[in-house]
């Protein structure tokens, strides 16, 4: 897939001295961390009583889009409580010995920080289950019929898991969080603010329209919001004198084809093939996966969440479809039902 600068994944391919930069964006304090204010008042509470007792924080389970915070949040939550955070993620943790090896280095109250954990495997989520809840893991020493079972007791720790994907985990693993918090999308006007602080760390001159723009084209997500910062302010020093206006926004954000709601190309191809090639669906993800070489799990992580959320797309029993504000924003229309959209 080309790199999209829209891509609200983990931003690990960066260039290194972007990494730095990336990295000082990060707020370290449930203070500085805007927006998500459900989810803010929750964990400010969990905060409080957990230190008032003295014991670990409740395992907690993030859901969500990724470049919403979720780490952020994980980091945030240690930081809070003085204990240490280990990060790993599900497609990582291949064996239970994996686990089994980051459970035993973990201290009195320590966070250990799960991504993706939707994608760790049957086996590695069974050693799980004894280690939420009891504290305790059973590890089989050796093979065959000379295999022995030994339990090892863990100290306390909390699990703060991640998901873009909440259905995904079983039933028996998500009963064992004691609390699931969702993350939505963030308004253009707490991405606003999030700019205007990424753009004091990096000393970059923003005014408040600038700022507006790019959180508007940013589709709800601070990880894109910052990035996109980063790619203005480099065509802000090249093509002008530094300073990000609207103006220098929208020029920047055009030779990006960046378009005004956020959306770029391969947005813009997920929508044209749903309609002019399905007719503007009902259409099988599959389908729809084939059509644009791309896989599902990809359509339904990146593309598909923030068009639902800005009201091009459903989801229905039968497939997707396309909505009439997609068909206006693309400049197309239906023609009859079950037609193709055509070009106004
Ligand atoms: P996720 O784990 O959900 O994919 P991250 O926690 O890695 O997302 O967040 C991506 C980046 O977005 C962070 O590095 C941080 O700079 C920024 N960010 C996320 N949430 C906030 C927030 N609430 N306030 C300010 N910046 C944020």
């Amino acid at each position: 897939m080309p790199k999209r600068v829209v891509d609200p994944h983990s931003d690990m391919e960066e260039a290194p001295q972007e990494e730095v930069e990336i990295q000082s964006l990060r707020p370290r304090s449930l203070r500085e961390y805007i927006g998500q204010a459900k989810a803010r008042e929750h964990l400010q509470i969990v905060l409080e009583a957990a230190r008032k007792r003295g014991e670990p924080l409740d395992h907690l389970l993030l859901y969500g889009p990724p470049g919403l915070g979720k780490t952020t949040l994980a980091q945030i939550l240690g930081h809070e409580m003085g204990v240490g955070v280990k990060t790993t993620s599900g497609p990582v943790l291949e064996r239970a010995g994996d686990l089994a090896s980051i459970l035993t280095s973990l201290e009195e109250g320590d966070i250990l920080f799960i991504d993706e954990i939707h994608r760790m495997n049957r086996v590695v989520e069974e050693v799980m289950y004894p280690a939420l809840e009891d504290f305790k893991i059973d590890i089989l020493l050796g093979k065959g019929p000379a295999a022995q079972s030994i339990q090892i007791d863990l100290k306390r720790f909390t699990l703060v898991g991640a998901t873009t994907r909440a259905g995904m985990i079983s039933a028996p693993l998500r009963d064992r969080f004691g609390m699931m918090l969702r993350l939505e999308f963030y308004e253009p006007g707490e991405l606003k603010t999030i700019l205007k602080r990424s753009a004091d760390i990096l000393k970059v001159p923003l005014d408040d329209e600038g700022a507006l723009e790019i959180a508007r084209r940013s589709r709800g997500t601070p990880r894109i919001a910052n990035r996109l910062l980063r790619r203005v302010r480099d065509f802000a020093q090249v093509r002008s004198d530094g300073r990000i206006s609207r103006g220098v926004a929208d020029q920047a954000l055009g030779m990006l084809e960046v378009d005004s709601l956020g959306l770029d190309r391969p947005d813009r191809r997920y929508l044209e093939a749903l309609i002019q090639k399905f007719g503007g669906g009902p259409v099988g993800l599959d389908n729809l996966s084939v059509s644009l070489n791309e896989e599902a799990d990809t359509l339904e992580d990146v593309y598909e969440p923030y068009l639902i959320q800005i009201g091009f797309l459903v989801r229905t029993p039968q497939g997707r479809k396309a909505t009439l504000a997609a068909y206006d924003h693309l400049k197309l229309r239906p023609k009859d039902p079950g037609g193709q959209g055509e070009l106004l």
